[in-house]
């Protein structure tokens, strides 16, 4: 039978500052490897953020949305910027973010964190602590005390006014980021840390409980777990014994900042967000960085690694994920450094040229 090339559609979404300068390099580097591997990719660019604002109204217009619902995967740039800050006719670009997270149901947000070799002198750790740091941390992003409720201001009995949230898991919201992470530490090294309060608080008993029963599901991953204050502590004592860490949103939003620090490079950061099905939404940590915006100064690597997640985690696609990853190396490899990552000695470039070195890499024509 003829084998039939594969197409997926993907909504680009560049947003503002850096954003469209980033995903045009992600975008030529998904080209690329599709041609390679026998993928087809039909791209859609939609409006979004400050962008949108100026065009629509909105930061998220009703057909950028229904777009990203359309497609296989989303890929977004950055929102955000000085221009819509103290915004007070409209919504701020940022709220459209939260609508498009809301919007795609995704639940699961994924942050990895590797000390690459060839960076370990951006780490703020010692070399030696540094060194192979390769951790994953899945944050559950729309449960917990964020979203709980009873929640607001009140009085006690002195007439203090108080304010006053609430942790709430119910068990299949913990049952779903369970899987998510279990399924992610299998495509990584096997090792799932869990990790929680539940010596203090009954929503984390309940996450140790239920996250035990799935583990049954998962006989090959291998399951620990750990209070959130001896995590923080270990995350900077010694980083290298975890693989993939799964916890709640509050501790996953400290966590996943906290590691993201031990590698020093926000322009290196990837992100991925997944729901149950429909698409996922990858793009990088950093902002929009406004202060570098249209100089062909931003590192576009954060993004490429967030498409290489797209295919990696959005699609299945696990050859062109690690032909993109195995780019990125070795173009640093190659001594390319955007102003961000740069030391003496090395070969200092803008986002253009960063861009065509990542596809002679992926092409193999170095
Ligand atoms: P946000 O609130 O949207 O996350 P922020 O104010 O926290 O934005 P960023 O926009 O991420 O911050 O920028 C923080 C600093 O890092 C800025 O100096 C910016 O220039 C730099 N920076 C961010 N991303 C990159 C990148 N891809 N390449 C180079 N420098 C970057
Ligand atoms: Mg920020």
């Amino acid at each position: 039978a003829a084998t039939r090339s594969k197409s997926y559609n993907i909504t680009l979404l560049p947003g503002d500052g850096i954003g469209p300068e980033v995903i045009s390099v992600a975008k030529n580097a998904l080209q690329l490897v599709a041609s390679l591997e026998g993928i087809e990719f039909k791209f859609q660019e939609m409006p979004m953020g400050g962008a949108a604002l100026d065009l629509t109204g909105v930061p998220l217009p009703e057909e950028t949305l229904s777009a990203a619902k359309d497609s296989d995967a989303v890929l977004l740039g950055a929102i955000g910027g000085y221009k819509w800050d103290n915004n007070e006719k409209h919504l701020k670009p940022e709220t459209g973010l939260l609508q498009l997270r809301a919007g795609l149901k995704v639940f699961a947000n994924l942050r990895p964190a590797t000390v690459l070799p060839q960076l370990v002198d951006a780490s703020t750790l010692k070399k030696e602590v540094a060194e192979g740091v390769d951790l994953m941390v899945v944050r559950e992003l729309t449960g917990g005390i964020y979203f709980g409720k009873p929640r607001g201001f009140s009085t006690n009995e002195n007439g203090e006014e108080i304010g006053f949230n609430t942790e709430v898991y119910a068990t299949y919201e913990i049952d779903r980021i369970a899987r998510v992470a279990f399924e992610t530490a299998r495509k990584r090294h096997g090792k799932l840390c869990s990790v929680d309060k539940a010596n203090v608080l009954e929503a984390s008993m309940l996450w140790r409980k239920r996250v035990t029963e799935i583990a049954s599901e998962y006989p090959d991953v291998e399951l620990s777990h750990m209070y959130v204050d001896n995590a923080a502590m270990q995350l900077v004592r010694n980083p290298k014994q975890f693989d993939t860490i799964v916890t709640n949103n509050i501790f996953g939003d400290i966590l996943s900042d906290e590691a993201s620090m031990i590698t020093g490079s926000i322009g290196m950061l990837a992100s991925a967000s997944l729901g149950a099905s429909g698409p996922g939404l990858f793009e990088p940590i950093h902002g929009s960085a406004p202060d570098i915006a249209g100089q062909d100064k931003a590192n576009p690597l954060a993004t490429v690694l967030s498409a290489a997640m797209l295919l990696k985690y959005g699609l299945g696609e696990e050859k062109a994920a690690q032909r993109i990853e195995a780019a990125v190396l070795d173009t640093l490899d190659r001594g390319y450094r955007t102003g961000d990552i740069y030391s003496a000695g090395l070969k200092l470039v803008g986002c253009k040229k960063m861009g065509e070195e990542v596809l002679k890499s992926i092409d193999g024509k170095v």
